[in-house]
């Protein structure tokens, strides 16, 4: 402890303490707030100090008021006031936080896959080291080693694409959203954009398709009706106004029942008569060749470029098992007109995120090699009997070292897809479910806040874990993580207001 700071005690109180003089000596909230250390005070406490480090007081000085502050809203509330020391230590911990990076890595141990807020999907390991050999230097992005002259960003997975999908030409934006926003201000701005109202979809919470219309300043026009639209609606539909027909993959639902929709093939044949381009906006861009029953409803690039599909949209992170981008696989000249938009600049990825793309699309050249080493593919089509014996395994591990702590048990359960990807699909897993004396609610937070964070699911009082998107690699980390979390929800009785 800094004892020299006791001679400032005097400037312990703070300016609001100092001219509330009058409720000196009486007892309360009021007297209680002369107490409050001051801010140069409190900056000063060596504990304080250690956490500061190399950091500019400037930065220090800020969260040094922010806890005084809050400490003085505590005490008006009528709170016992806490010791300097507690101060300190609150003062440091987020300093800490400073330090400690917020973007960090979890175990998902959800099963689901595509998980948009756990990062979608993981990269391959080849993705990762293209990642690695770039990130730190500087790399071809924009240049030719051939000429020496400036080359395009787009060049380096042009080819790729144009061979896995069979189109004309692509191009890759920052994300799917940002590619249906491209095609519409470039082909269809001031015109007219026919959408069946069964495909008027909202996607991940944000992407809506009338607002991503609106705002690229193309005019919606909707055709047929929620579960029904025909052909000749569509053909009603088209004036010389007419820019594009859209469809819109329903990724996250389905409408079931009495329905009727227009096959792709009827609505390019449409678009081909009158000359208009047809886009499909596939959501997941499905690439894998290879016919798995788990992909038998999700639309694959391919297929929806033969059947007419003049653009076809998709996510590089959805199903395609790569980092987050949007990609636009057709007709040359189409997107010839998307890349000299002035839009093309403000969304276009940068080369982390080429190096990945790049080196994930490398993959498929080996169909059998991807369904292995996109990891994505590889957690889609595990063996639900090997996901059986992996449940196994770990609760037999975790029983083991949690021991009378806890009872975990293993039963039959569903993964998902997650990202918008194969809606209604029920992919067989088996869960490990882990039941200790306190709330599992409780047990989920511990492990949400540990090192590594898991990520589970609660259930019928129970916590559990499903090993589809836990590589094997992973499972000590968990099971320390799981240890750790039991022991401190045993330890500390629940907090108020905990969740
Ligand atoms: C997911 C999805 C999008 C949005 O793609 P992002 O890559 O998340 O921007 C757009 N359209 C459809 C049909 C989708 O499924």
């Amino acid at each position: 402890m800094d004892r020299t700071g006791d001679t400032e005690h005097g400037h312990g109180r703070t300016p609001e303490g100092s001219a509330d003089g009058r409720a000196a000596g009486r007892p309360g909230p009021q007297g209680a707030l002369r107490s409050l250390p001051a801010v140069h005070r409190l900056a000063r406490h060596p504990l304080v100090r250690q956490a500061t480090g190399s950091l500019p007081e400037g930065w220090v000085t800020p969260v040094v008021q922010e806890v005084i502050a809050e400490e003085r809203q505590r005490l008006l509330a009528g709170a016992a006031p806490r010791t300097e020391d507690t101060l300190a230590e609150e003062v440091a911990r987020r300093l800490q936080r400073l330090r400690r990076p917020s973007l960090r890595p979890v175990i998902n141990a959800t099963g689901i896959i595509l998980h948009t807020n756990l990062g979608r999907a993981p990269l391959p390991e080849g993705a990762v080291e293209a990642v690695r050999a770039v990130a730190g230097g500087y790399c071809t992005l924009e240049f030719d080693l051939e000429s020496g002259e400036r080359g395009s960003r787009l060049d380096h997975v042009r080819d790729l694409l144009r061979l896995l999908t069979g189109a004309e030409d692509a191009l890759v934006v920052n994300n799917n959203a940002a590619a249906v926003l491209l095609v519409l201000s470039a082909l269809a701005a001031g015109r007219e954009v026919v959408v069946s109202r069964g495909q008027l979809v909202e996607i991940g919470g944000s992407f809506r398709i009338p607002e991503i219309l609106a705002q690229s300043g193309a005019r919606l026009v909707e055709v047929g009706t929620t579960n029904k639209t025909r052909l000749s609606d569509y053909a009603a539909a088209i004036t010389e106004q007419t820019a594009l027909l859209l469809r819109v993959h329903a990724s996250n639902y389905r409408i079931i029942g009495f329905t009727a929709s227009v096959p792709l093939q009827d609505l390019a044949r449409l678009g081909r008569q009158h000359g208009i381009p047809v886009v499909d906006d596939i959501g997941s861009g499905l690439l894998f060749p290879q016919p798995e029953p788990v992909f038998a409803d999700e639309p694959a690039v391919t297929a929806s470029l033969e059947a007419g599909a003049d653009l076809v949209t998709f996510s590089g992170d959805k199903l395609l098992g790569g980092p987050q981008a949007g990609i636009v696989v057709g007709r040359a000249d189409l997107i010839a007109r998307l890349r000299r938009h002035p839009l093309m600049r403000a969304l276009r990825c940068d080369k982390l995120v080429l190096a990945a793309l790049e080196a994930t699309l490398r993959e498929y050249l080996d169909p059998e090699g991807a369904r292995r080493r996109v990891p994505a593919l590889a957690m889609l089509v595990r063996d639900p009997q090997e996901l059986e014996r992996a449940a196994a395994s770990l609760a037999e591990r975790l029983q083991r070292r949690l021991g009378k702590a806890a009872e975990v048990i293993v039963v039959p359960g569903r993964s998902q897809a997650g990202g918008g990807s194969l809606p209604g699909v029920e992919l067989d897993t088996t869960l490990v479910g882990i039941r200790t004396a306190a709330p599992a609610t409780r047990l989920a937070r511990a492990l949400r806040v540990g090192e590594p964070p898991v990520i589970g699911r609660v259930q019928d009082e129970t916590f559990w874990l499903d090993p589809r998107t836990v590589p094997e690699d992973q499972w000590e980390p968990l099971v320390q993580a799981v240890v750790a979390a039991v022991e401190r929800v045993a330890a500390s009785p629940a907090a108020r207001g905990e969740r």
